[in-house]
């Protein structure tokens, strides 16, 4: 695991989890159970936000709420002085549930409905990034209906894709996000919103990938992105005031990851920062406003679910199973995209471990998996099965699959724990049934 102040192994060999015993908090709460580290958070933001200040001294941070959306998280990233990023009418009717400042609220998405443009537009959302030329014509329309001037972002594609441990660089016009710049697609739909007027065009957006170690790939993209201003510039006679370069920055899930610390969350701000700084005075450009866009590197970390170990199976010669009370209904990470997880026994912490497991979850699926080969101590029936880094798209992508329950959510901070998305009940599962 990687160890924090706010997450460590106490005296009794448990783990402890902002202060609280896991063991206490299943005891008081249940399982399975997500529960948040809600110092982790602030100290992610807050760093993010100094080193923005520090380093720029114009911009905002804005959590990308997709990775964790639930009333609590807005309230608390608004304490904090954070934007939010939003790609939905159902995320950014949570938000507003709050009272979060809609002027520092960010519309994404590639496909916004006709209704969440309406619902955008009306709550006076900040900025509302495009991405097709028939969300041009619609949002303008909308925007004369309201009598406003919205203010956008386009979203284009830089041709720099990161993933993890990589980037290439591509004029790859292939993406369901954004307009390619190399293809000139960007140049037409700038030239082509300069036509509306109910639309005012502040500047690009782009997002290069999640879960990126790979520093390089921000530094070509600031290049590409400001080049790109430069040419709209001489060409068009248009000088943007913001640009937003997305989020992405990689957090620790396992072995293979760098062990990740505040301060290297706020290196890829800083150098982002600073790389925008130089670009910008060497291009001769005024200096935009920065936006950034973090999602899973300010909740991720902070989340870790709990589980009561059930049955275990044990295929002579070829693999142990151990089942666990969750699944691919509250962390589908796993049946996705094979992601990797770090698991411990919460009330075994010391224990040597001695046997190798495939933890499995109760769904009906043989992809239903949450990690493979993992050494343990020997696990009994009860013991408490801890799953780290899982605060980010884990909640934000559960389900009711085989009607299971999507698990509550508590938040924990200096030992008090709290929820702050309550336990499902049966009777939530036939709500909406006729
Ligand atoms: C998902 C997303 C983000 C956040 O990405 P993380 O990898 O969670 O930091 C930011 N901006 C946009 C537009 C996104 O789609």
């Amino acid at each position: 695991m990687n160890e924090r102040n706010t997450l460590k192994i106490n005296n009794f060999g448990h783990l402890e989890i902002g202060g609280a015993d896991a063991i206490e908090l299943v005891k008081n709460f249940g399982t399975p159970l997500y529960v948040m580290d809600q110092a982790h958070i602030e100290n992610v933001c807050l760093a993010y936000s100094e080193v923005l200040n520090k380093e720029y001294g114009y911009g905002m941070v804005a959590y990308a709420s997709k990775a964790f959306s639930c009333k609590e998280i807005y309230r608390i990233i608004n304490s904090l002085g954070l934007g939010a990023d939003v790609v939905s009418g159902g995320e950014l009717y949570t938000a507003k549930c709050t009272g979060f400042p809609t002027e520092k609220i960010i519309f994404h998405g590639n496909n916004k409905s006709e209704q969440e443009l309406i619902e955008a537009v009306s709550s006076n959302v900040g900025i509302i990034v495009v991405d097709s030329f028939d969300e041009v014509d619609l949002l303008d329309k909308i925007s004369k209906n309201a009598n406003k001037i919205q203010t956008i972002l386009i979203r284009v594609n830089p041709g720099i894709e990161a993933h993890t441990h990589h980037y290439i660089q591509t004029a790859k016009i292939d993406s369901k996000f954004g307009f390619s710049i190399d293809s000139g697609e960007a140049e037409e739909i700038i030239k082509y919103v300069s036509t509306k007027s109910n639309l005012k065009l502040k500047g690009l957006h782009c997002h290069i990938g999640s879960q990126i170690f790979e520093k390089q790939s921000y530094v070509l993209a600031v290049d590409k992105m400001t080049s790109f201003y430069k040419h709209i510039k001489e060409t068009l006679c248009i000088e943007f005031d913001i640009l937003n370069m997305g989020g992405g920055f990689g957090i620790w899930y396992s072995d293979g990851d760098a062990k990740t610390t505040v301060s290297d969350y706020a290196d890829y701000v800083k150098l982002i920062a600073t790389e925008l700084k130089r670009n910008v005075e060497k291009k001769g450009l005024i200096k935009p406003y920065l936006i950034l866009e973090p999602g899973r590197s300010i909740v991720g970390e902070a989340g870790i679910t709990l589980y009561s170990a059930g049955n275990v199976k044990e295929i002579k010669g070829i693999k142990n199973y151990l089942a666990i009370n969750g699944g691919m209904f509250e962390n589908p990470r796993f049946a996705l995209y094979q992601a990797k997880y770090t698991v411990k026994v919460a009330n075994k912490m010391m224990d040597k471990g001695v046997k190798t497991y495939t933890i499995a979850g109760k769904c009906c699926e043989s992809g239903d998996i949450i990690a493979e080969d993992v050494l343990l101590p020997s696990v009994e029936r009860g013991d408490v099965i801890a799953v780290f880094s899982t605060g980010a798209y884990n909640y934000s992508m559960a389900s009711n699959y085989n009607r299971n329950f999507i698990p509550p959510v508590v938040m924990v901070k200096d030992g008090v724990a709290r929820y702050v998305v309550k336990p499902q009940t049966y009777e939530d599962l036939v709500r909406n049934d006729i």
